[in-house]
């Protein structure tokens, strides 16, 4: 029996527009809408997805007047507050309209914001709608921003450069090295703000994480107590959500017939995300750590993101014919694809949550190398606590590069860390079939947002 648009509850979600924020959200989308909700997102107009990927969701792009201001990351503080800023009215006004046509959008119940788009609870606050908030990040990294403000009210910073290495208290594996923000000089007055709105949810009524019992349980535990609201906890979403494509840039999908030619468990596969950059001498050191591992490998190196250039004109000279077709270089992959596929054996990453997530459910093995916010925490319970990564002790050293790289893909140590990164996605893979602990957070978050009233 087909359910008419009018009969359907209506979801709102408000992503915040970088890849590994707004993937997260429209995976949620698809979750919710394959549960018999209609989607509507609510989206900047900076870095807009594309609506042909998802034609059952109806967007809704918030004019941000974000054309004036400098929208690169090292401006993000200011971006984010302009957003909330400017996002705020449209967001309540078109959402009043459409809340009146019933039979075109369903019925509005709820908005589902990313915690940096506290707009979106001041709307559903406005129009008396319930809000939750999407965490895309791990439970564990959002215990730093509490740990951070508790220390900073002690005028416990800045810490000594030597004592960087010591636990964080309270935060289990954690040193101060892997907080969200550098502890060891003064933290901006911005960033502090807006940790403290990160992690306050005024009267949002229920808190949704992509992470799972498995990964998470202490620090999802202790953020329970401070926070009275339930947690769903649904993740991966990639694993519980039907495949898309959420990617801003073109996927480079030439590389897929390439890993088939390559031999099971032997290719290195290297990405640092959609955000991380790195300076030249970085570049070379790799370069060559790759082609003296003698390992296939697949590496990813996004436009602009070596500092200083277009692409990869900054190679090092006689690299590329030294590797000839045992590397292959693309601009950006079907990652997730890519980490699926039987030819690969490593991921060096910089751990952003989404990558993460990704390889433990491909059982792929990790080399560490993280680079700011939730990445360094991420790093370090790959290595130290789930022990299915190694540490990149050196990022501009081509012989620790290589070193390392054969460890994971050579040595007795890769293999002991092959093992436990099999039985975590054992773990995920139980996690998320019929009777799992995120398949049954999903029955209660679907359960939940029905009994709101409309
Ligand atoms: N990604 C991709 N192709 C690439 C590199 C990355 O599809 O070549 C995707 C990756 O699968 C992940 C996202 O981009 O879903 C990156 O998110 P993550 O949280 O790992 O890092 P961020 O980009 O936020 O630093």
């Amino acid at each position: 029996m087909t359910i008419l648009r009018a009969q359907k509850r209506c979801v709102v979600l408000v992503p915040f527009f970088y890849q590994g924020h707004i993937t997260p959200m429209l995976q949620l989308g698809k979750i919710l809408d394959s549960k018999g909700f209609s989607i509507i997102v609510a989206h900047t107009e900076f870095n807009s997805p594309n609506p042909l990927n998802h034609p059952e969701f109806i967007f809704l792009p918030l004019e941000d007047n974000l054309s004036d201001i400098d929208t690169s990351s090292n401006n993000i503080l200011a971006v984010i507050e302009a957003m909330n800023e400017n996002c705020k009215g449209p967001l309540q006004d078109s959402l009043a309209q459409m809340m009146k046509d019933q039979e075109k959008y369903g019925q509005v119940c709820c908005i589902v914001y990313d915690a940096v788009m506290s707009f979106g609870r001041s709307a559903a606050d406005h129009l008396q709608i319930a809000s939750m908030v999407l965490r895309t990040c791990s439970a564990f990294y959002m215990q730093t921003y509490h740990t951070i403000l508790q220390l900073q009210a002690e005028n416990f910073f800045p810490l000594q450069e030597s004592k960087l290495l010591e636990p964080a208290p309270e935060l289990h594996a954690l040193r101060f090295k892997d907080l969200a923000t550098p502890v060891n000089t003064e933290i901006p007055q911005p960033v502090l703000e807006l940790f403290e709105k990160m992690s306050s949810f005024g009267s949002s009524v229920g808190i949704i994480w992509n992470t799972t019992e498995d990964l998470d349980h202490i620090s999802l535990s202790e953020l329970q107590q401070l926070y009275k609201i339930p947690f769903f906890l649904i993740g991966p979403l990639h694993k519980m959500a039907p495949a898309s494509s959420t990617s801003f840039l073109k996927e480079d999908r030439n590389c897929m017939a390439w890993l088939d030619k390559q031999a099971p468990s032997s290719v290195l596969y290297i990405s640092l995300g959609s955000l991380a950059s790195m300076e030249e001498k970085e570049l070379e050191e790799t370069a060559w750590g790759l082609a003296n591992g003698g390992q296939p490998f697949l590496w990813v190196i996004r436009p602009c993101s070596v500092n200083g250039s277009d692409w990869i004109e900054q190679l090092p000279k006689g690299f590329q014919e030294s590797v000839g077709e045992r590397g292959h270089i693309v601009k950006w992959a079907p990652q997730k694809e890519v980490l699926a596929h039987s030819a690969v054996g490593g991921f060096l990453t910089h751990c952003g949550w989404n990558s993460t997530l990704e390889s433990l459910c491909e059982a792929v093995p990790m080399i560490c190398r993280p680079c700011f916010a939730d990445q360094l925490a991420n790093a370090r319970y790959l290595t130290h606590v789930w022990k299915v990564g190694l540490e990149l002790v050196e990022v501009k050293d081509r012989v620790v590069i290589e070193k390392t790289i054969r460890k994971l893909m050579e040595e007795n140590e890769g293999k002991e860390i092959k093992q436990r990164v099999l039985e975590m996605k054992q773990k995920l893979d139980t996690s998320i079939n019929k009777g799992g602990s995120s398949y049954k957070s999903l029955c209660d978050l679907t359960e939940f947002i029905n009994s709101f009233t409309v």
